[in-house]
This record gives structure tokens, sequence and C-alpha cells, in this order.
């Protein structure tokens, strides 16, 4: 077995009739991740994350941002009683409903979720210089904002994790396509799981309506993406999913430097110290 047996119970996922001989202990992180994605390629996403708590020893992170794809995620790891530590990033920018969200799916399944937030010096000293919506004066503003209330907390909640779960989707956007189910982050020197990466968003919505989970009522008012209020907004029909996250740049990437490789030095203390090839915040 993979860096260790798990205590939680497997009674409900897929007996599969013949597992993948596991790697030895102490395997580098592309050779788990190899195995991994062989092993979790053919399973469901509730059993994919089951297995890999299965598969992995250490602290298994889920990063829920409240979108549908979290939304379902959670609400399997509850279902389910997976142990993993389900952390949000509160920016201190989120949508009024995002927050009444957060409590409604507490209420729901009788757990808190831990919240991490920004380094408050950071965050000072960041509006003091930029001002409190400094983020539209530039694309190098808005980095800047994204690695204070975002990226760099992060980085904190994953800190020494054995993996990390994310909710993207292969089809979300032309980034998103070539994500994967399993990778490495070798920036944060961790497995990134994406167990519903081949799904679609009808699929997705169709667990939601199934299991009447909490979704963001903005959701309905066409935010098919929704992030940071002053840096989200809806989108038209037949629009690429997060084309509404930072319309106002013309061009690049409608990511954020969560889902991007961290750059290998460690954040500058000023937050206007960005490297060119930082992409942003997502
Ligand atoms: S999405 Fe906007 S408000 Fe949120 S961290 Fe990024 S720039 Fe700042």
């Amino acid at each position: 077995m993979l860096e260790g047996e798990s205590r939680e119970s497997s009674e409900n996922e897929t007996v599969q009739p013949s597992r993948p001989a596991p790697i030895a202990l102490g395997g580098t992180l592309a050779s788990k991740a190899k195995f991994l994605n062989a092993a979790l390629e053919t399973l469901s996403p509730a059993d994919r994350m089951a297995r890999l708590r299965r598969e992995l020893r250490g602290r298994i992170v889920f990063t829920l941002g409240f979108g549908i794809e979290g939304q379902v995620l959670f609400h399997w790891i509850c279902e389910r009683d997976i142990d993993i530590d389900v952390v949000t990033l509160d920016t201190g920018r989120l949508f009024p409903e995002t927050y009444v969200l957060w409590a409604e799916t507490e209420r729901r399944y009788g757990r808190k979720i831990r919240a991490v937030y920004p380094d408050h010096v950071a965050l000072e000293r960041l509006v003091s210089k930029r001002g409190i919506d400094g983020f539209y004066a530039s694309k190098q503003a808005r980095e800047a904002c994204c690695d204070v209330r975002k990226t760099r907390p992060l980085d904190r909640a994953l800190a020494g994790a054995s993996a990390w779960i994310a909710g993207l989707r292969a089809d979300q956007s032309l980034e998103r396509r070539d994500a994967g189910l399993v990778s490495v982050d070798a920036s944060r020197k961790t497995i990134k799981v994406n167990p519903l990466f081949d799904w679609s968003r009808d699929a997705v919505m169709a667990v939601v309506a199934a299991n009447k989970i909490p979704i963001n009522p903005l959701h309905a008012k066409g935010f098919a993406s929704i992030g940071c209020a002053p840096c989200t907004r809806a989108i038209q029909p037949g629009e690429p999913e997060r084309n509404g996250r930072w319309w106002w740049e013309n061009s690049g990437s409608r990511e954020c430097g969560l889902h991007l490789p961290r750059r290998p030095a460690r954040a500058p203390s000023k937050p206007d110290e960005q490297p060119a090839a930082f992409a942003g915040c997502g």
C-alpha cells in the first residue's frame, strides 16, 4: 500500500476486482502521482477521494471555494466521512451571498469549515499602497492583491500536506483542459488531485439537484464562476465559464495563482514586487 493504510471505512467504495500494485513507500512525488492517476482513473469522484485517503499518509487538504464543484465534493467528503482537512480561503472580498452559503453549508453538514486569512501586515501594506480597489489599476496590481489575499494563504494551508484536492474541471476553460486528474505541484511539494476533472457542469448540477446540495444563488443570475465580488461578473449564455473573472483585463489567463505553479523563490514581503511570470488569482 502506498504511504500507509487509511484508518477510515471504505464500505461504500466500489470494489475494484484487480488493484494496481502499490508503489513503495518513499517514492518521488512523480511516481506517486503516476500510481495514483492509474488507481483513481476509473473510479467515481467520491471513490477517488476515499481511495486517495487510503493510499496516502499525512494531511490531505481540500480547498473549498463554495462553487458548485466544491459543494459537491464537500457533500461527498461529509457523506462518506473521509478524513480530509477542509479549508477555505477568505479573501475578505467575497460576495455577501458566499458568506451566507458558507454558514448554510456548515449548518447542513454539521461541520465547521476552517478559514485561512491573509497575513494582516501584508494586507495592510497592500491596501495602504494601492487603495482598497487598487487591483483595477493594472495587471500587476491585481496580481499583487491575489498574491496577498489568496496565493500566500493557500501556501500556508498546504504547508506539509501530502495532497491537495481541488474542484477543477477540464471543460471550464482552455487553461484547465490539461490540468489532469492527478499531478504534481512541485513548487508546493505536494500532489494535486482534481476528482471532477473529467466531469461536465451538467453532471455536477445533476448531483446538486439530486441531493439538494446548497449552492450560491448567484449562479441563477448568470454567475458561472464566483470569486471575489469586485472581480467577478455574470456572463452571457455560451460564454466560457470563467469569462466573468477579471473581465477588465483584455487578454491572458482567467486563472489566479492558486492553480498555477508557484515561483521558486519565496514571495516578496512587499506587495508590488511581483515577477512578470506570475499569472494571478482564481
Ligand atoms: S480576485 Fe480581486 S479582490 Fe480577490 S484577491 Fe484577486 S484581485 Fe484581490
